[in-house]
């Protein structure tokens, strides 16, 4: 039986690309999505052109019942979880905190943080090896905004990432023994659809990959190799790391 990687926020952008190479390299997929559900079908059928087993499941992240279910609907289809790829995340538009409304607020902690936070506690259900698992991989999707902070334009996504960090840190520690890695990828500008949420002029990712030491914006299948590449054996003794792929920003 092939192994499973449960990915949130699967139907596009870095997490799509995740899907397409965790299929290349021989994984199941489960892919979450939260609205876009052909989408998540196109990349149901791209994995399963290349051979591998994949359902796609809707469940909000940003609501606990959601995840609790996305988690039971994947045991239900596949029956074992190696990996979780902790992708699913959302950005205000851009503004200064002091303008920002308390609902988007809340918004935002619900899925980038409170959602991640549940999403890895299910992942550890299933896999520590005190629970009966068999160990495996949480793969958390920070960003480089954890450590530069946005100001004047995403202070609060800013710190929804620095709370995976800090996740990333502690739990990795805290299961280390229990046959679970646990790291964090924190992309730079990467070509996706996030950056249209922001409410930026347009040609966003081309006008800010400039300013970045490698000249250029980063792609989601960069990141994405090396979310699988963390999540595979070859990464055995690599946890809690908080991995850079961000062309030196
Ligand atoms: P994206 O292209 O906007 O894709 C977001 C994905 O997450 C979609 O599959 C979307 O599903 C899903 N999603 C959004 N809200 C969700 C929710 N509440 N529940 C479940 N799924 C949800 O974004 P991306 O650029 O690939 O970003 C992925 C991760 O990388 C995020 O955590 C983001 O913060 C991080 N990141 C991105 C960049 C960048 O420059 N792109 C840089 C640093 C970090 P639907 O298709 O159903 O909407």
């Amino acid at each position: 039986m092939g192994k499973v990687m449960l990915i949130s926020g699967g139907s596009r952008g870095i997490g799509a690309a995740t899907a397409r190479l965790a299929a290349r390299d021989g994984w199941d997929v489960v892919v979450n999505y939260a609205r876009n559900q052909d989408a998540a079908r196109s990349v149901v059928a791209e994995v399963e052109a290349a051979g591998r087993k994949a359902v796609a499941i809707q469940a909000d992240t940003g609501n606990p019942e959601d995840v609790a279910r996305l988690f039971t609907e994947s045991d239900a289809a596949f029956g074992r979880l190696d990996a979780f790829v902790n992708n699913a995340g959302i950005v205000n538009r851009m503004s200064r905190l002091d303008a920002r409304d308390p609902a988007d607020l809340q918004r935002i902690i619900a899925v980038n943080l409170t959602g991640a936070i549940l999403g890895c506690a299910e992942a550890v259900r299933r896999m520590s090896t005190n629970h009966g698992g068999n160990g495996g991989s949480i793969v958390n999707v920070s960003s480089v905004a954890s450590r530069l902070g946005g100001a004047g334009n995403y202070v609060d996504y800013a710190a929804t990432k620095g709370g995976i960090d800090s996740l990333t840190i502690g739990l990795a520690q805290e299961v280390a023994g229990e046959g679970i890695r646990v790291n964090a990828v924190r992309p730079g500008v990467i070509d996706t659809d996030i950056h249209n949420d922001l409410g930026d002029a347009p040609g966003r990712v081309a006008r800010l990959g400039a300013t970045v030491p490698a000249k250029r914006a980063g792609t989601a299948d960069e990141v994405a190799e090396t979310i699988v590449w963390l999540c595979s054996d070859a990464a055995s003794y690599v946890s809690m790391s908080l991995m850079e792929v961000s062309g030196a920003r």
